[in-house]
């Protein structure tokens, strides 16, 4: 019996897990399930599966869920604190599934007890990948990447030494409005971007693939995960969304992923890694699909991949700041206070305003005079020179 838990079990990816864990129960013990306001869903769920414990991340509902489990032996909690603690719970297999930066905690407590950690998160790569990684490194913890392109990336290089990858493409399907006039894009709805043409996901993720950034996040989880250096890293439209990303090679290999847009592909490779198990996903049939088109991705159309090479350039805190600022331009889109095409000017004002072409160079000056004056007197440090002469 393998132990798992999910946190965001009540979204998207979380639902696409429990369908696979609820193939084989007999396979899977559950400790945690979380959710935030869909209490009756969470509820269900832990029943269904017997969980040790299901968190709401909404502090208010905690009534409402321990009332939902009444009888069911389940554990309720909620709040933030009971997130990570359900996190810190001994499992084998953690999905990270809550979407946004509120990932990054519980993922880090799932790393530190030694769980490999399912990263569908990608927020937690963007704000803190160097934290993540080196977190799973120190508590020999690993971490497998959820997100398909990811995935991908990571099935083409098994066996590959890479000091042989040349470089690294991620497909993106254009989103809801590849062949939308780009003067038109300013008046796209909340309704237009969330129509995805190939995916069934999330709304967030689904508006941040018709803008890209999703994939401007995925292309710094790239860096962040793989260790490539950004200008080895491409993004290539690819409409039907069959190849997920392809390694290049230096002797010219491409090697590619292919299959189904089924996140459920990507959720059990990691669910089974390193064996590969039975999946109920759509086989591909390559002489029905006939087809596959290819084009690079117009600037103008995306501005979020420039600003997420920008991230990588400056590396640092950037990340952070441009997640957040995204989520934010994302939230005010969604309420309709801004126009489509303004998340990208908002985003792009944001790291102007928080990352000024020196701030981290003045910043780092700053910390640096302040650790000195704090930690050595002039003297002092006179004398450990003359000591070293
Ligand atoms: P979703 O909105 O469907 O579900 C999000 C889950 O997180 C829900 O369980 C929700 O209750 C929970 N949640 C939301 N805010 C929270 C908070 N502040 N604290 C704790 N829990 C919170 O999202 P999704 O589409 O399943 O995406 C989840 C993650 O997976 C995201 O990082 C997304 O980028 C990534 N991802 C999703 C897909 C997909 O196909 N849906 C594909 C690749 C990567
Ligand atoms: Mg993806």
């Amino acid at each position: 019996m393998r132990r798992v838990s999910v946190f965001g079990a009540t979204g998207s990816i979380g639902q696409q897990t429990l369908d696979l864990v609820s193939r084989a129960p007999e396979s899977y013990d559950v400790v945690a399930l979380t959710g935030g306001r869909n209490i009756a869903r969470l509820a269900a769920d832990a029943r269904r599966l017997d969980a040790e414990i299901a968190v709401t991340a909404d502090a208010a509902l905690l009534g409402d869920l321990r009332a939902a489990l009444r009888g069911s032996g389940v554990e309720a909690s909620a709040g933030a604190a009971a997130l990570e603690e359900a996190a810190t719970r001994p499992a084998d297999w953690v999905m990270s599934a809550i979407v946004g930066a509120a990932g990054l905690a519980p993922g880090l407590k799932a790393l530190e007890q030694g769980a490999a950690l399912a990263l569908a998160n990608k927020e937690s790569l963007v704000t803190a990948g160097p934290l993540l990684m080196e977190t799973a490194k120190r508590h020999g913890a690993q971490v497998l990447p959820v997100d398909s392109e990811h995935s991908a990336i990571f099935q083409a290089l098994v066996g590959e030494d890479m000091a042989a990858v040349e470089k690294v493409i991620i497909t993106a399907s254009g989103g809801a409005f590849r062949d939308w006039p780009l003067e038109k894009l300013a008046e796209a709805s909340v309704a237009e971007a969330s129509a995805h043409p190939n995916w069934d996901m999330g709304q967030r993720i689904t508006i941040d693939s018709a803008s890209m950034f999703n994939k401007a996040l995925e292309l710094i989880e790239t860096h962040e995960y793989f260790g490539v250096s950004p200008d080895m890293i491409e993004v290539l439209v690819h409409p039907q969304s069959y190849i997920h990303a392809l390694v290049g090679f230096r002797d010219g290999a491409l090697m590619a992923h292919l299959g189904a847009p089924d996140m459920r592909h990507a959720i059990g490779y990691a669910l089974h890694y390193p064996e590969r198990a039975e999946l109920p996903v759509e086989r591909l049939d390559l002489a029905r699909v006939g087809q596959l088109d290819f084009a690079s991705p117009d600037p103008a159309r995306y501005p979020a991949l420039e600003l997420a090479h920008e991230v990588m350039r400056r590396g640092g805190l950037s990340g952070a700041v441009f997640n957040a600022a995204k989520d934010a331009a994302l939230d005010a889109f969604i309420a309709g206070q801004i126009g489509f095409t303004q998340m990208a000017d908002v985003v792009a004002e944001v790291m102007n305003r928080l990352l000024p072409d020196d701030g981290l160079i003045n910043a780092t000056m700053n910390l640096d005079n302040v650790a000195r004056a704090g930690q050595v007197s002039e003297t002092e440090a006179r004398a450990s020179i003359s000591r070293r002469n």
